[in-house]
This record gives C-alpha cells, sequence and structure tokens, in this order.
C-alpha cells in the first residue's frame, strides 16, 4: 500500500520506461524493487552458513550537510534519479553524530579494527559550520578507544574554503579534497551555482589557499567528473597546475536505463576510454612522477595480480557505508543514480547496528566478488581487472544490478590499452636483462 492506495504491480504489463518510473516510486515506500537482483536472490544466512563472511566497514560516509550551494548539472544527489535529500534533515544533529559515533565504535571493537576513516561529506560539508565540524571531529574522537586509529577526509566543491576551516583541517589531520572539472571553461559548463553562474573562480580562490606553503599538507587531490566534449590533455593539465597528489578522473553516473552522456548504444563507440586513454598516453611516459590517477594505478596493480582499493575496478569488497543527516544508513551512495531509495536499507544509527548493514543484499552483492557478477562478465576475459565495473553503473531497470556496466565497452577498450602498454614494458624489461 503506498499513499493509502492498494497497488498490484504487474511488471510484465509495462514497457521498459514505465517499470523504471514504477520501480522509481516504489522505491521510496519499499526500497529495493523485490523482483530484481539482488534483493530476489541474496540472503545473508544462505552464504553464511556456506561459509561467506561479510567485510566489516572501514570507510564512513558521513554527511554533515545535506545541502548544497552549487547544483551541478550531473549531481547525483539532486539531479537524478533519487530526490531523498528533500526529506533529509539540512545539518546532522548533535543526536545523530554522537549515535554514529557510538555504532563506528562498537564496530571497530567487534571486528577488531586497527584503522577507520571518516569521509566528511555532504551535499557541501562546509555548509555545516566550522563549529558543527569541529564538534563532529572531537565527538568521534571521544567515542573511538585507542585500539583504532581514525583518520578523517572531507571532499568539498572549494568554493567556501577559508583559513578557519584549513586550521582546523591542519589541527585534526582532515585530509581535504576538491572537485573541479577543468580550467574555467570546462568547469563552469557543468559545475555551476542555481543561478547558472559558474564555481571555477571561487574553487581557484579555495585551492590558492589549500595549495599555499601553509596549507598544502592537509591537500588530499582534486575529483574531477569526465566530460567527454571536453579536450583531456588540457583538462589533465590545468588540473596538474594545482599539482595535486592524486587525480581521481570519474565516469559520469548513468546505467542501462538512464544512460551516461555520449555512452549510446553503439558499442563500437568508446567516447571515455579514448578520453582517458588520451591522459593516460600523457602521464604514463611524463619523465618524472606527475601525480597519483588512481583509476590508471589501480588498473596497473590489477594487471600486475594486485588487488583494488577503490569500487570502481577490481573484485575487492566494498567497505564503505554512508550515514545521512538523519541517521540513516546507506549504501553507497552513487546509487541514487539508478531509482529513487536504491541506496537505501531502512536501517539508522539511532536504532541499529551497522553489522546489520552488512546483511541487505545490496551490501552483500557488492562484497561478494566474482560471484556477483553476471554471465557476460563472468566470461570476459578482463574481468578480473574490471570487476563487472561500478556497481551502480551495472543497474537496468527489471533486472537489477547483475549486469555488465553501462561503460563495458569504454573499459574493455581502457583496460586492453593499459595491458598492452604494462606487458610492452614488461618485455623491454626482460629484453634489458
Ligand atoms: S569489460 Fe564489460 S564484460 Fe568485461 S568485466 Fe567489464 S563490464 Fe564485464
Amino acid at each position: 500500500m503506498v499513499g493509502g492506495v492498494h497497488l498490484i504491480y504487474r511488471p510484465d504489463l509495462l514497457t521498459p520506461e514505465q517499470r523504471a518510473r514504477v520501480i522509481g516510486l516504489l522505491g521510496a515506500a519499499y526500497g529495493d524493487p523485490p523482483d530484481e537482483w539482488p534483493a530476489n536472490e541474496l540472503d545473508f544466512h544462505r552464504l553464511t552458513a556456506a561459509g561467506w563472511r561479510p567485510t566489516p566497514f572501514r570507510q564512513i560516509v558521513l554527511k554533515v550537510n545535506s545541502r548544497c550551494n552549487l547544483s551541478c548539472t550531473y549531481c547525483y544527489v539532486y539531479h537524478q534519479a533519487d530526490q531523498n535529500w528533500r526529506q533529509q534533515p539540512v545539518t546532522m544533529s548533535p543526536a545523530v553524530v554522537e549515535a554514529t559515533a557510538h555504532r563506528l565504535s562498537a564496530h571497530a571493537k567487534t571486528h577488531e579494527l586497527s584503522r577507520m576513516q571518516i569521509i566528511l561529506h555532504g551535499g557541501e560539508p562546509l555548509l555545516a559550520g566550522h563549529d558543527h565540524l569541529r564538534s563532529v571531529v572531537t565527538r568521534f574522537l571521544a567515542a573511538v578507544d585507542d585500539v583504532t586509529a581514525v583518520e578523517f577526509a572531507l571532499q568539498t566543491n572549494g568554493t567556501l574554503i577559508d583559513e578557519m576551516f584549513l586550521e582546523l583541517c591542519q589541527e585534526f589531520g582532515i585530509r581535504v579534497g576538491v572537485s573541479v572539472d577543468g580550467d574555467l571553461a570546462v568547469n563552469d559548463r557543468r559545475r555551476t551555482r542555481r543561478n547558472g553562474s559558474g564555481s571555477h573562480a571561487a574553487v581557484a580562490r579555495g585551492l590558492h589557499l589549500l595549495t599555499s606553503d601553509r596549507f598544502r599538507s592537509v591537500f588530499a587531490g582534486l575529483l574531477c567528473v569526465i566530460d567527454p566534449a571536453s579536450d583531456p590533455v588540457d583538462v589533465y593539465e590545468s588540473l596538474l597546475a594545482w599539482r595535486p597528489p592524486s587525480l581521481d578522473l570519474l565516469l559520469p553516473h548513468g546505467n542501462w536505463t538512464a544512460r551516461p552522456p555520449a555512452r549510446d548504444s553503439d558499442e563500437t563507440s568508446t567516447p571515455y576510454a579514448d578520453w582517458l586513454g588520451r591522459v593516460f598516453d600523457r602521464w604514463y611516459p611524463a619523465p618524472s612522477h606527475e601525480t597519483d590517477i588512481r583509476l590508471f594505478l589501480e588498473i596497473i596493480s590489477l594487471i600486475l595480480g594486485g588487488h583494488s582499493r577503490i569500487e570502481t575496478v577490481g573484485l575487492s569488497p566494498s567497505s564503505v557505508v554512508v550515514v545521512e543527516t538523519d541517521g540513516s544508513i546507506e549504501q553507497v551512495d552513487a546509487l541514487k543514480s539508478a531509482y529513487h531509495g536504491a541506496a537505501s536499507t531502512g536501517l539508522t544509527v539511532t536504532r541499529n547496528d551497522l553489522d546489520e548493514a552488512l546483511r541487505h543484499p545490496g551490501i552483500i552483492a557488492r562484497q561478494l566478488g566474482s560471484a556477483a557478477l553476471g554471465p557476460e562478465c563472468a566470461r570476459c576475459p578482463v574481468h578480473r581487472v574490471c570487476g563487472g565495473g561500478y556497481y551502480p553503473h551495472r543497474y537496468q531497470a527489471g533486472s537489477g544490478f547483475r549486469n555488465r556496466s553501462v561503460y563495458c565497452p569504454d573499459l574493455f577498450a581502457l583496460i586492453t590499452r593499459i595491458g598492452r602498454q604494462i606487458r610492452a614494458d614488461i618485455e623491454k624489461g626482460k629484453a634489458a636483462g
């Protein structure tokens, strides 16, 4: 029953578009659509009886503020399928902070974790204000005993960075990542304010301060969402000018039902692999190491037989959980791009342990490795490196998440290209003795 009305859900009678709409509506009321994978298949008790064990959470994404002073065109929080932010309190209350800190401490003790990372996130976390950020950090530090080292990171749009905030980061060792998509022209096409004006001038002001000698020690790196219409080498070099220790180049969120820009059904076109390939060709042979491009480093490590440390490639189990401003425990928030309610677990820090979230089918699916792959990925020669792509990008209304990534052609092309380069270097190394 939704809003007092009984609904009979007959997916077989609907077009794919109608199904997507209904699933979006039902998601708000029920969580995962019950006829889609993983909700219809993964059962925690059956899996653990068969010997599978969940991976404890090591990264908590804390939504300290649910609103933003920007309105980027591709934002999964405000401009994609999920609209839950409208119901969220603007700022996380002290009671929710306290409850989350208590849950995190209990989780660390239960699983004897020596280290946990808390990522202060939003919306825009700096809108929470300096005093609130200080009180959040101090509450967490007070709640967790000495056995577990707590590290803090913060992801910001960069427009509100000031000295007082950076002094706070220095005091508590908070590492700051900034989202920026390139130079003024590229960035301001999509990273805009609600009135349509660009954000680059304000971000550049913040980055000048963050990258100054005084504050550079807290600079974690830059995060850029790829615009396939931009020139990749120009974007890379404009970001490199800030001397970021690391650079995340992200694929815009989308899936088989709501395709990302330029990722149409022509499987012979690979706009994102072409874009990333040109950056790789500029970055890889550079005479000195310019920055860590995490996607490339992870792919190289996986090709060489290592494990992934990011969720976007590889088969390593995810250990990330999100807590919203109202205390809801959620799955990775990029799932908001799939359908309304896709990230929901139905749990909250005020009533539930974090361990309960480990039993949620959506979280299990992101920890199952190759067992969560669809048949096409299982047969694919690069599946150990690719991992089927980022979980939210596998979604298709009607079947769920057991599909190859909507970026499959790009992932295959990029991994193959990097693999060729690495194998050639290994051969060269062998020949040189
Ligand atoms: S390249 Fe495509 S088929 Fe292969 S593992 Fe990745 S998403 Fe699956």
